[in-house]
């Protein structure tokens, strides 16, 4: 077996499970295996501990001048928890490239080590060419499980300023055709609560409108209603990432005493509670204004309904697709386009590390270069073939080449 693929593998066989990572020393090991593989190759490599037993690792390959900005080429190593009962091969074996993070990302974090590993090797020499701006390779951790103790605290270091990063590439999604998306911004996600408070007493009594299980189910029909409008416009064919997505995805209330294996079915509980999550297009950018609106959609000023919200973007910038603005995206096209890979600009459905990098103004892209590829993020038996892994190494390498010559 080659060594790109025994390097990929070696990522792949380490399990990095968000949540478990820490306690379980996947994390470390996976930290401590990439900054091996940079430092056998010559990269200046340094790990961060921001957070104990969550490891950043940071590996840069200088130019001549250090105050050109430099190109960073960023992905988290953590994955996503997997029912092995599913997988019909161990998800962290190393058959044909099955395994966790195969796809999601370890694959764009072992390519990215390959190209350095050949720019060090063959184009040591030209470093003149490459006007000194630097690349520097990011893997980062919790990325799965919302990237706060990850890129969210990175992104505030002295560390992270002095790298001067002009331009990033993070993690896309595989493309079942030739196409492959390319995602210049993402929706905001939001989860919040609304926590209702009403009389109780006895269930054969009638204490409605007041009670807050009408109060909670009032504010989820609107909730819905407001639901239905956007869907309708995704089952008229609008992207997914361009319309609001609200889902109902918890509800409490009930009167217990043993933590929710009984419930007292006579008694009206005084309070009640629903949790939703939201995804906003980066078309609305005012978002202090469009919380205050969502607000009073779902609560119409009710009496005793507490609006909580648990995590909010307040900004959420897209990276421009203006050539005149963002030379980089000009390089990105032409590289594609000298490639032959058809490329398709579009909004990310979920959340991504991107939306740190684009919330500090630095322009990023989300790329993962594996086209015909069915698409196994977080689903069972994750694999990538060998060839599209191979192939995926090419794209980065002449993307990376053309992106530092950049600057003349
Ligand atoms: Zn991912």
């Amino acid at each position: 077996m080659n060594q790109e693929i025994e390097n990929f593998i070696k990522l792949v066989k380490i399990n990095t499970i968000s949540g478990s990572g820490v306690s379980s020393g996947g994390y470390r090991n996976c930290a401590k295996e990439i900054s091996n593989q940079c430092r056998e190759i010559g990269l200046d490599t340094k790990t961060l501990e921001l957070v104990e037993g969550k490891p950043i690792v940071v590996a840069s390959h200088y130019g001549e001048d250090r105050n050109l900005p430099s190109l960073l080429l960023t992905g988290h190593y953590d994955v996503v928890p997997c029912d092995p009962e599913k997988w019909t091969v161990d998800p962290f074996a190393d058959e044909k490239v099955y395994g966790r993070g195969t796809q999601d990302m370890k694959c764009c974090l072992a390519a990215y080590i390959e190209c350095l590993r050949r720019i060090k090797g063959v184009y040591i020499l030209s470093i003149k060419k490459i006007k000194g701006i630097g690349i520097t390779l990011i893997p980062l951790l919790d990325e799965e499980i919302g990237g706060a103790d990850g890129m969210g605290k990175f992104v505030e270091t002295n560390f992270f300023r002095s790298l001067n990063v002009g331009f990033a590439l993070d993690e896309g999604l595989a493309s079942p055709t030739h196409q492959v998306p390319v995602y210049f911004g993402e929706r905001a996600i939001w989860w919040i609560k609304l926590k209702a408070t009403g009389d109780t007493g006895h269930a054969s009594r009638y204490l409605a409108p007041n009670g807050a299980m009408e109060k909670i189910h009032r504010c989820c029909d609107r909730a819905l209603a407001f639901r239905e409008k956007e869907a309708k416009k995704y089952r008229n064919g609008t992207d997914i990432g361009d319309i609001i997505t609200l889902n109902l995805t918890s509800l409490k209330a009930g009167k217990t005493s043993d933590g929710g294996l009984t419930y007292a079915l006579n008694v009206i509980p005084s309070e009640a509670e629903a949790g939703f999550d939201i995804r906003i297009p980066p078309t609305i950018q005012d978002l202090v204004t469009f919380e205050n609106d969502l607000k009073n959609e779902l609560t119409k000023g009710e009496d005793g309904i507490e609006y909580i919200l648990i995590n909010g973007m307040k900004v959420n910038p897209s990276t421009s697709l203006d050539i005149k603005k963002n030379l980089w995206w000009e390089r990105f096209q032409k590289t594609c386009l000298n490639l032959g890979l058809e490329i398709v600009p579009q909004i990310f459905p979920a959340a991504t590390d991107s939306r740190f990098l684009r919330a500090k103004n630095i322009p990023c892209l989300g790329f993962t270069p594996i086209p015909n590829t069915k698409v196994l993020f977080h689903d069972h038996d994750e694999y990538l073939p060998i060839d599209v892994y191979m192939n995926s190494i090419t794209i980065y390498l002449e993307m990376i080449k053309d992106l530092v010559n950049l600057v003349d």
